[in-house]
């Protein structure tokens, strides 16, 4: 299948369009389709994001409605940080390159796998393994073979998914990874994440830099990176926005759309994560969008991609975590720190991680919340002191 591509051009006239049909209150229309569901396309979807006439508590309403019946079914992960030194110079970000003001931190090989133990002994059964995005040479080469290590070492102790975040790799070394984690890797454990982070790519140069050395500046290597990993082995991609870099939500809403019925169209299990802007060390405080408007995209994308799966962090309250747990697949809780965890809680320093999480509740409490309330958690198996005495 031709890699993922966007006609930046077309989806902003597609963009207008859908502010047009807004505006001659078409919303409440598609609303009612939406609700008995009618079929509804991309166009349609960010018309009712743009619908003031269409409360965004009535798509809440028709995302819960549109769920398996019965209490949340979620799953979790944890991330694990193994670095926060990265040659990437995004400029919303407190790994980038330049910042002189973060902590610079590697775990080693051993501290990564006693951060593994901890986690599977605290019952996650899902981890996230991240670092920065490197220029070509031997930093880069390291960074692969020690999250590559990782992996394995996730693999080896059970994690049953192992999600792997270190920005956009080339083909050979996709067979780098695989190499390293085979016979162990089974697809459908891995996940390939590379969050584009905004799909217009002028605001992605602003932001994410136009340096040619700087891998992560290409704009079009990133948005094809599925297409290598699908052809590499993954099975399940993790696609993403960063709520906040661009204000043209609608047009953020079309592209995302585009890309995930393209993973689908792969047979690939999709995972969609939508993490706003946050604090970040060194960095302009920037906010995100509004707990409204992040609540209009969850619920459509609910809707819309009911096979997919939406991811909520803990970089939300627990107020916005608990009033989009009914409509998401996916509630992650930990730090961004790098190696970060203890027995019994994580480290949240500022100054040596990529940006601040609101909730740092101990993940045992966040999510005892939300199974006490019912919810079924795949990727979590509380040991029984903690799902007891979750404080
Ligand atoms: S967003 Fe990623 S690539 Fe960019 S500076 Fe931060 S860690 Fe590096």
């Amino acid at each position: 299948m031709k890699a993922f591509s966007l006609d930046s051009e077309a989806l902003a006239a597609r963009r207008e369009r859908a502010r047009q049909r807004a505006s001659e209150r078409e919303g409440p229309r598609l609303a009612s389709d939406f609700a008995a569901g009618k079929p509804i396309d991309d166009d349609d979807l960010a018309t009712l994001l743009l619908s003031q006439d269409v409360p965004t508590a009535d798509l809440l309403a028709i995302a819960r409605a549109n769920r398996p019946p019965g209490a949340p079914k979620l799953q979790t992960f944890s991330p694990l940080y193994i670095s926060n030194e990265c040659d990437g110079e995004c400029l919303m970000c407190g790994m980038r390159r330049v910042n002189s003001e973060l902590e610079r931190v590697t775990a080693s090989e051993a501290a990564t796998d006693e951060q593994l133990d901890i986690l599977y002994r605290r019952g996650l059964r899902g981890v996230a393994l991240l670092t920065g995005e490197y220029r070509y040479g031997p930093m880069r080469d390291e960074m692969l073979k020690r999250t590559t290590a990782a992996a394995r070492s996730a693999l080896e102790r059970n994690f049953s998914h192992v999600l792997i975040n270190i920005g956009s790799l080339e083909v050979e070394e996709y067979d780098v990874f695989f190499g390293g984690v085979s016979p162990l890797a089974d697809a459908a454990r891995l996940t390939m994440c590379t969050f584009q982070e905004t799909y217009d790519p002028v605001v992605y140069e602003r932001f994410m830099g136009s340096v040619r050395e700087n891998p992560r500046s290409d704009f079009v290597r990133r948005l094809e990176n599925f297409d290598r990993a699908a052809d590499a082995g993954f099975r399940s991609a993790n696609p993403g926005l960063l709520l906040g870099l661009n204000r043209d939500l609608a047009y953020e809403l079309l592209a995302l759309s585009a890309h995930v019925r393209h993973l689908l169209a792969r047979d690939m299990l999709v995972y969609i994560s939508l993490p706003r802007l946050r604090k970040a060390s060194g960095a302009a405080y920037r906010v995100g969008v509004s707990d409204d408007d992040l609540a209009r995209v969850v619920a459509l994308l609910s809707v819309a991609f009911p096979q997919a799966k939406v991811v909520i962090s803990t970089r939300e309250t627990p107020e916005m975590q608990r009033l989009l747990v009914p409509v998401i697949g996916v509630l992650t809780a930990g730090s961004p720190g790098v190696a970060p965890y203890t027995d019994a809680g994580a480290r949240f320093e500022l100054e040596k991680s990529q940006f601040e999480v609101t909730d740092q509740r101990s993940i045992e409490v966040i999510l005892a919340e939300h199974l006490a309330a019912g919810a079924t958690i795949d990727g979590y198996e509380p040991a029984a002191a903690s799902f007891a005495n979750p404080a």
